[in-house]
């Protein structure tokens, strides 16, 4: 649907995602990968319960960080006994509302951290699932966010493992496997079937040491697509036969194999409309003001090495000439720049402009809270048609002492 259409209707800045683009990314992705894996979808790409409940219900599962992810699954309609519970550092606030909630899979970082799921799990009077979330002892190479092989707060070194297996058994916790998560956004197809190959090589190294078989094999992802700028997800022509022929190789006792992804997913599905209020000179240079900036698109630090967010113009006006300018939002501080010195059609005040792709780390990755600003509405589309349309709102609520 058109974008200035939408913001008339709905208000700008604007958040759409685009159902019938979400189960088409599901479907890519699903025949990229070996037909007996489970895929995974990691809320943190976007939590909006909406396309939560889309892709359960196109088939995939759910993988979870924290409370509020957890809750957004459940509102969704997501069982919780289909549910993985995630995160390096759970509380026993967080693992109680879980086991209260019925969710009983979770990855555990730590031996500490596998204890104190124990204990909670005790306390509740039943036994949780727990994979080992590992680190590999070395880095595969051209992994996007280096998320293992060197230090790292995620996960536990393979080695600290086969030195003391005892340390990672618990009697409410049944072990039923290991969890990888070795890069992010990897384009490269050799790099990624590397780092998938380094987590099965890990996980036969360590098969002798574990105490029970390897059931569940959570293997992550690292599926690259797009932010904030034009172009598609990545294909990998080649994934699903190396993935099978390693799979067949390391893992013949035939655990049940998960996959993780946020991006892929949801990367694409997702536009933010902004509206142009000003347009400004300044000792030889263009500033294009939107209401829209850091506090709704791009905010996260952790996105380092992002290429400029380009924005699209949305009102027709192809006779417009391009000019060079800078592309900021409405916060007091000059870190608000989408990007510097792009090429963009000559923008007047109240034009719409758009930037794709944004369907995930787009408003959860960002700095909400800062400037107080209003969040844009959220509208969920399929094709052309609004399925759903809300906003989220910053609310203080009185917190009584204990
Ligand atoms: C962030 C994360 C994901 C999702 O990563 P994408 O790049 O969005 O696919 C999956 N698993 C774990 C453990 C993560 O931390």
């Amino acid at each position: 649907m058109h974008a200035p259409h939408l913001v008339e209707r709905y208000g700008s800045p604007l958040y759409t995602y685009d159902l019938s683009v979400l189960r088409a990314a599901h479907a890519d992705l699903v025949a990229q990968l070996p037909a007996a894996g489970t895929l995974l979808y990691s809320v943190k790409a976007n939590p909006h319960p909406e396309l939560i409940r889309e892709l359960y219900r196109v088939g995939c599962g759910v993988e979870v960080s924290s409370t509020g992810e957890l809750d957004a699954a459940l509102s969704a309609g997501v069982p919780p006994a289909g549910i993985l519970h995630n995160g390096p550092a759970k509380t026993r606030a967080e693992l109680e509302h879980a086991l209260a909630a019925g969710v009983r899979l979770f990855s555990v970082d730590s031996a500490a951290q596998l204890a104190r799921l124990g204990h909670v799990a005790a306390q509740h009077g039943v036994t949780a699932d727990a994979l080992l979330r590992v680190n590999g002892d070395t880095a595969p190479a051209g992994a996007g966010l280096a998320m293992t092989g060197t230090a790292s707060q995620f996960g536990v070194d393979a080695g600290h493992v086969a030195a003391d297996p005892d340390a990672f058994a618990h009697d409410h916790v049944t072990v039923k496997g290991l969890h990888f998560y070795l890069g992010t956004n990897v384009a490269d197809e050799a790099d990624l079937i590397a780092t998938f190959r380094t987590a099965l090589e890990v996980t036969a190294a360590l098969r002798p040491v574990l105490r029970r078989p390897v059931e569940v094999l959570d293997l992550g992802g690292g599926f690259a697509a797009p932010y904030a700028r034009a172009g598609r997800r990545t294909r990998y022509p080649g994934l699903r036969a190396a993935l099978e022929d390693l799979l067949g190789t390391h893992a013949p006792d035939r655990p049940r194999v998960l996959f993780e992804s946020g991006r892929y997913l949801t990367a694409e599905c997702g536009r933010l409309a902004a509206t142009v209020q000003d347009v400004k000179q300044s000792k030889g240079r263009t500033f294009v003001l939107l209401d829209s900036g850091i506090n709704h698109l791009g905010g996260m630090a952790g996105l380092r090495r992002v290429p400029p967010l380009v924005p699209q113009l949305s009102a027709d006006r192809p006779d417009a000439p391009d000019v060079t300018c800078d592309v900021v939002g409405p916060l007091c501080t000059p870190l608000d720049a989408w990007s510097r010195g792009v090429t963009l059609p000559d923008l007047r005040a109240g034009d719409v402009v758009e930037v794709p792709n944004v369907g995930a780390y787009g408003l959860s990755g960002s700095l909400i809270g800062f400037l107080s600003h209003e969040p844009p509405a959220e509208v969920v589309l399929d094709g052309d048609t609004v399925v759903h349309a809300s906003r989220l709102s910053l609310v203080r609520t009185e917190q009584k002492g204990r």
